[in-house]
């Protein structure tokens, strides 16, 4: 399936790398498309810019924690930071609130933080779908579209369920911001409801005692050593209407991305989650038989994470071989 880039898709992969607006809106819009023909074009030049990028470039964040905690404040803040330190940044805004129900979209409410003509910050906003279990499927492809042309990709989600978890294992760093006075986020997180985050960050540190009180029971409700390995997750307080701690946890952020390349975690971590997206895809299209098909669950994760990265094209490979199976014993591509 190595099929050589079109001109066009590779055009397309270096007007990304130079983080050319038109470009990227281009891309993301390929990816949305479903289409054989788009799909087929997509595979093409995701994995041209995968070839294209050091697979341990870039740092992809997620943001989660409930409505109201100040994400939005809080990533405009982080850009702020990140710009001063020579960063560029990328955001993707997935937005699980219909636009029917009202409430801004995530990326328009950063879009009024943020300055709307520095070249150096780019924010597309993203409705979830609710598929996928949580997060719509497009949205890693997109995230690997950022990282080519940016330092830093955001995720800022509303972090609840499946679409928490996801994120988490879908970031190289997931931070949870929490509300003070909520519970809810101690309750949670002592019922392994929510998945342990990288980095704890309670925000609106400048309501005073309530927001330290929080600071407090988040501190002692959390095994302080991530399950992922060797890393002791740091509990911050954080003002973003004020603009304090900010730089520290723009550091933490970057001293956890230092950690997993340094023990050898990042590009292993990042096939991981290759593997398991193209798993829970496939298994979303064909349902377990059609994994079956392909030796079994465990055998097609085993096969996938012991590739590179550029697996998009395989992806698409698995999916017309499992369509020209299904096509043998009578059923057809419905697209
Ligand atoms: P999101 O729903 O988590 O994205 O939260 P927003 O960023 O929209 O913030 C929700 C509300 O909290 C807004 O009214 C913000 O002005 C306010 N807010 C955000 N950060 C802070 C903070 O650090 N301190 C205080 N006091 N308010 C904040």
């Amino acid at each position: 399936m190595n099929q050589p880039a079109t001109p066009n898709s590779a055009e397309l992969a270096t007007a990304i790398g130079r983080g050319e607006r038109p470009a990227l809106a281009e891309a993301l819009n390929l990816l949305d498309d479903r289409r054989p023909s788009a799909r087929a074009q997509a595979a093409r030049l995701l994995t041209q810019l995968q070839q294209c990028r050091d697979t341990n470039s870039g740092h992809l964040i997620g943001i989660t924690g409930p409505p109201g905690a100040g994400k939005s404040t809080l990533c405009a803040a982080l850009i702020a930071v990140w710009r001063q330190r020579g960063r560029r940044v990328a955001v993707l805004a997935v937005d699980p609130s219909s636009p029917i129900t009202g409430g801004a979209l995530l990326g328009d409410r950063l879009r009024m933080h943020s300055s709307a003509d520095d070249d150096g910050v780019f924010v597309r906003s993203l409705a979830s779908r609710g598929q996928f279990g949580g997060l719509s499927a497009e949205v890693w492809p997109m995230s690997q579209v950022l990282l080519a042309g940016f330092d830093i990709v955001l995720i800022e989600t509303v972090g609840v369920g499946q679409r928490e978890v996801d994120i988490s294992r879908m970031c190289d760093t997931a931070c949870y911001v929490a509300q003070p006075g909520s519970g809810d986020s101690v309750q949670f997180l002592k019922a392994g409801i929510l998945e342990v985050p990288h980095i704890l960050a309670i925000n609106k540190a400048d309501m005073g005692a309530v927001a330290r009180r929080t600071l407090a029971e988040l501190d002692a409700a959390l095994h302080r050593e991530h399950p992922d390995g060797h890393w002791q997750v740091p509990v911050l307080a954080t003002s973003a209407a004020n603009h304090t701690g900010i730089e520290a946890l723009a550091d933490a952020m970057e001293q956890h991305r230092a950690a997993l390349q340094s023990q050898g975690q990042l590009a292993p971590r990042r096939r991981g989650y290759q593997a398991y997206w193209i798993h829970k895809r496939l298994l979303e299209e064909f349902g377990s038989f059609g994994i079956e098909q392909l030796g079994g669950e465990d055998a097609l994760l085993a096969q996938l994470q012991a590739q590179d990265l550029n697996l998009f094209e395989r992806y698409e490979g698995l999916r017309q071989d499992l369509y020209r199976r299904c096509a043998g014993s009578g059923a057809q591509e419905t697209h």
